[in-house]
């Protein structure tokens, strides 16, 4: 019993070490347990799920917004990954729900859901573009992945001290068990559980240069994240800040990440055919 205790132990240890990696963007190390493969399987079986249980919008004019806005940060995500050198496993897919619920996700792989509830406070494409881009540099970053492999290493330690007090035959099972994740629905590709700041933080700025490269001027994040906050004072906060705790801090180190994401705003096509207009002589 000792001996599997240690063994566990090391497993877990190893688990760690060789499961780091580093999001190439921030420079940040993270724990990713989970294959890639595996997550984007989970990400088909659970999107076609949603699908098939949703009703999906019918207002072609908020769809055409939807597919206008997401192509552009597709684009802007495929170009980013591949001046990175870096594998790129998005299969883009963008639908709109017709629900109150004031949310939006990207699972891995890129397959998107708005629902309706949310266009209120996006109003227009930039706004759009804020939580396109927020939602998408979650799945570049891999933060569901992350979150689900840090619950596992939770579980495993737990189900590791355990054994150290209790001798039992189904501890293996118990292990296989921690090790699939028993949760279902959207829990299973992580886009269910609260982000951390840290990795709200992460998607802010990722999400500020995508969009900026998509030409989408970065600067209308404020004003969306301030709608979001009063939006979340109401008796019933939206679904949305339960997944993306906001604090105060939010707004502020957006602030610092504008400047650099305004330097790729600039160097968009669409920004330069913008300033050809207004140089223009006018009659
Ligand atoms: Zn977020």
């Amino acid at each position: 019993m000792e001996n599997k205790f240690k063994f566990l132990i090391l497993i877990c240890s190893s688990l760690f070490f060789f499961s780091c990696q580093t999001n190439p963007m921030t420079g940040r190390s993270q724990l990713i347990m989970y294959s890639s493969d595996k997550m984007l399987n989970l990400s088909e079986v659970q999107y076609a799920n949603v699908l098939k249980e949703s009703k999906i919008s019918n207002s072609s004019q908020e769809k055409a917004r939807l597919q206008r806005v997401g192509t552009r940060i597709a684009k802007a995500v495929d170009d980013y990954l591949k001046e990175s050198r870096l594998e790129n496993n998005f299969k883009w897919e963008f639908n709109l729900i017709e629900d109150k619920q004031v949310n939006a996700w990207c699972m891995p792989g890129g397959k998107i859901a708005f629902y309706s509830g949310i266009l209120p406070i996006t109003k227009d494409d930039a706004g759009m573009a804020v939580v396109m881009g927020h939602e998408i540099a979650h799945a570049v970053a891999e933060h569901g992945n992350e979150r689900m492999s840090q619950a596992m290493l939770i579980k495993g330690s737990l189900m590791a001290a355990a054994i150290g007090i209790q001798t039992t035959d189904t501890v293996d099972d118990e292990m296989g068990q921690a090790i699939l994740i028993g949760a279902g629905g959207l829990a299973s590709v992580g886009i269910a559980l609260p982000n951390s700041r840290t990795q709200e933080l992460e998607a802010d700025y990722m999400g500020l240069v995508f969009m900026a490269k998509a030409g989408y001027n970065p600067e209308r994040a404020i004003a969306f994240w301030q709608d979001m906050s009063k939006a979340g004072s109401a008796e019933k906060p939206p679904e949305f800040l339960s997944t993306h705790p906001g604090d105060i801090r939010r707004i502020d180190e957006i602030k610092k990440y504008l400047p650099k994401a305004m330097y790729y705003y600039r160097q968009s096509p669409q920004f330069q055919e913008l300033e050809i207009k207004q140089l223009a002589p006018k009659n």
